[in-house]
């Protein structure tokens, strides 16, 4: 076992804090770095007590200065409520926190890793969506600041890339879902299971015939370690890791109402702007260069989700 000095940037947020858990339970030497936006503290609190595990609170639109042998980048607001809270700063953190993070990648020589999203395909004309197309993104729109502060980061991530040999690897996540996402955080599998637990109506947006995949973040977490190790070394990506099983958002309300056994109906509200239609990841390249499918069927890692929120709202009544 080879220990390495990784940095995780993002790393007491939804995906960075379950990312923490499995480097370490490799033997490695964590270091989280996160300015606690939409991170916070109870989802590491179980590894502070790891010697291996190190947080700094740091804003990555700054610099850094730490020695590592591997970065994971994945500081960002993710969800539409918290990214249009301040959308300058997301802007920020995308672009100032890849140049900040590639920067201190050359300077140790350290591989590194982005965290993109399939928002770089924004309301795809193509479907299911492949890795070679470029998307269709309004630049001006209220999810810009995600959307192209993410395709800005990819394109400083080739460049960086091309004009110094950094050691890159892409990822575009789509949308993955468990234990540790944020109760408020707006996104729909969350706010779904809360609604439901409350008995309170699930606000399905639009006529809820948008369809998403949804990724367990076990298996989403296997393809980060999978893409961060990929050989041939040379392969940098964009990689397209999510589950490939499309469902309607009205299917998603009915299977949690069902699955909770909840009272709850469901209520219609205006669909936010540029809400994609479709989204469904191809994701045979992943199969092909890293081996990598999904394994946890969306009834399964629903279950386990409905578990910690309802021992989480449990909780905060006591
Ligand atoms: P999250 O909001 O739970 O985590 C993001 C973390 O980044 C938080 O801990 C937050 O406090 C931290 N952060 C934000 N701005 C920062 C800054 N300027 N400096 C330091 N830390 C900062 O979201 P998540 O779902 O865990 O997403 C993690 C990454 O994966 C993000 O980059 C996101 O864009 C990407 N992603 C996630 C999904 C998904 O479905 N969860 C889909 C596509 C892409
Ligand atoms: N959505 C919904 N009700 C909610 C939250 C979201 O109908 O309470 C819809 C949203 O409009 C979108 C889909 O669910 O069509 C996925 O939304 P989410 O914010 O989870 O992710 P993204 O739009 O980034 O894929």
């Amino acid at each position: 076992m080879t220990q390495k000095r990784i940095l995780v940037t993002g790393g007491a947020g939804f995906l960075g804090s379950h990312l923490c858990e499995r480097l370490l339970a490799g033997g490695n030497d964590v270091l989280c770095v996160d300015n606690f936006f939409t991170g916070n503290k109870p989802n590491i609190v179980h590894l502070l007590g790891n010697p291996y595990f190190e947080v700094i609170r740091h804003d990555v639109t700054f610099p850094l200065y730490v020695e590592v042998d591997e970065i994971y980048n994945l500081a960002c607001p993710a969800s539409p409520v918290h990214y249009q809270f301040d959308p300058v700063q997301t802007v920020k953190t995308s672009v100032h926190g890849a140049i900040n993070m590639l920067g201190l990648a050359k300077r140790t020589g350290a591989r590194i890793f982005q965290a993109s999203t399939s928002e770089v395909y924004g309301d795809p004309t193509v479907h299911p969506q492949q890795e070679s197309y470029w998307g269709n993104v309004n630049p001006i729109g209220p999810r810009a600041c995600y959307d192209e502060g993410k395709r800005c980061a990819e394109t400083l991530f080739f460049d960086y890339h091309r004009q110094y040999g950094l050691d890159i690897k892409i990822a575009r996540i789509f949308n993955t879902y468990g234990p540790r996402m944020h109760p408020n955080d707006g996104r729909v599998v969350s706010n779904f299971i809360v609604q439901a637990l409350r008995g309170n109506k699930l606000t399905v947006y639009g006529n809820g015939l948008q369809t998403r995949s949804f990724c367990y973040v076990d298996d989403m977490i296997e393809g980060f370690i999978r893409v961060m190790g990929a050989t041939p070394d040379g392969f940098t990506g964009p990689v397209n890791l999510g589950n490939p099983h499309e469902f309607t958002i009205l299917e998603l309300a009915e299977k949690i109402i069902a699955r909770i056994g909840s009272r709850s109906t469901i209520e219609f509200k205006p669909l936010p702007m540029n809400d994609p239609m479709q989204r469904k990841p191809d994701i045979g390249l992943a199969q092909e260069t890293i081996g990598w499918k999904p394994s946890v069927q969306l009834d399964d890692g629903l279950n386990r989700t409905i578990d910690y929120f309802d021992a989480l709202l449990s909780s905060q009544q006591s």
